[in-house]
C-alpha cells in the first residue's frame, strides 16, 4: 500500500468478503485481469472501486457473485449476493413488477412474500405507480431504480453495483445517489459499487479502492458527512488525493 493509504489491511469489525492474493486470468485468450488482489470488506461497509477502464473492476464484482472463479489465491464470500448493472438489464417483455419478483420466483419463494417483498421494494425505491409498465415505457433512471429493486428484493447481504449510474443524466444520477445513501443507512445492506468517476466514490462511498492493473493501487478511507458534495473545500480535497494516485503510473 503507498503512503497515501492511512489505514492498515486489516479491518477492524467481522469481514464479510476478503480477497487474498486473488488472481484472474480468462482463457483462452490468456488475459491477465487481476495479477493480486488482497482486500477486506466489512459488514455494512460501503466500498467503491475506482481506477482506469479495463484493468479488473469488473471482474473483482464478477468473482464476489460467483458469475467467475479466481484462477490464483483464495475468497471468502457471503452465499447471498445480488448485482446491478450499467445497464439496468431488466426483462424487456416483463412488467416492473414481475421484473422485481424474477429473482423471489426464481428462489421458489411463495406468491404471498413475493407479492410482500416486491410492495416494499416498489415503496422503497420511489417506484408506486409503475407496477404495470414494461421497460421500454420507463426512463434511464426508473429502468435503474427497477434494477436495484431486484437485487435488493432477495434480501442480499451484498449489494454489488457495476457503473449503475453512469448511462444517466446528471440531475437523475443526484437523485439516485441521494436514494442509495438512505437505502444503505436504512438497511445497512453492505455495498460494493464500481465506478470510473472519482467525484461519485467520494460522493457516496466509506471507503475508495482504486484498482489498477489487476492490483489494489491505494485505499482513501472518506470520513466526510452526507451530503458530500456540499464539504466543499474537504470533498475537493479528497477528489484531489485519489486523481493523484489515479493518473500517476
Ligand atoms: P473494468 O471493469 O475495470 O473495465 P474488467 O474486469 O471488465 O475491467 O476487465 C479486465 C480485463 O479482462 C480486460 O482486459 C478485459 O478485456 C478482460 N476481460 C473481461 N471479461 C472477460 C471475458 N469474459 N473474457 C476474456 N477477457 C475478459
Ligand atoms: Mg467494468
Amino acid at each position: 500500500m503507498p503512503s497515501d493509504s492511512n489505514s492498515n489491511n486489516i479491518p477492524s469489525g467481522p469481514e464479510i468478503i476478503t480477497f487474498s492474493k486473488v488472481g484472474k486470468i480468462y482463457e483462452p485468450q490468456g488475459t491477465v485481469a487481476l495479477s493480486s488482489v488482497t482486500l477486506a470488506v466489512e459488514r455494512g461497509e460501503f466500498l467503491c472501486l475506482v481506477g482506469p477502464s479495463g484493468e479488473g473492476k469488473t471482474t473483482i464484482l464478477k468473482l464476489i457473485a460467483g458469475l467467475e472463479a479466481p484462477t490464483a489465491g483464495t475468497l471468502m464470500k457471503p452465499a447471498r449476493v445480488a448485482m446491478a448493472f450499467q445497464s439496468a438489464a431488466l426483462l424487456p417483455w416483463l412488467s416492473v413488477y414481475e421484473n422485481i419478483a424474477f429473482g423471489l420466483r426464481a428462489q421458489g419463494t411463495p406468491e404471498k412474500a413475493v407479492e410482500a417483498k416486491v410492495r416494499e421494494q416498489v415503496a422503497l425505491m420511489g417506484l408506486l405507480g409503475l407496477e404495470e409498465k414494461r421497460p421500454p415505457e420507463l426512463s434511464g433512471g426508473q429502468a435503474q431504480r427497477v434494477g436495484i429493486a431486484r437485487a435488493l428484493a432477495v434480501n442480499p447481504e451484498v449489494l454489488l453495483l457495476d457503473e449503475p449510474f453512469s448511462a444517466l443524466d446528471a440531475k437523475t444520477t443526484a437523485e439516485l445517489h441521494d436514494d442509495i445513501i438512505a437505502i444503505w443507512k436504512k438497511t445497512r445492506t453492505t455495498i460494493v459499487m464500481v465506478s470510473h468517476i472519482i467525484e461519485e466514490a467520494v460522493s457516496l462511498a466509506d471507503r475508495v479502492l482504486l484498482i489498477k492493473k489487476g492490483a489494489a493501487a491505494a485505499e482513501f478511507p472518506i470520513d466526510l458527512p452526507y451530503p458530500r458534495r456540499e464539504q466543499g473545500e474537504a470533498f475537493l480535497h479528497d477528489v484531489a488525493r485519489i486523481r493523484r494516485e489515479f493518473f500517476k503510473d
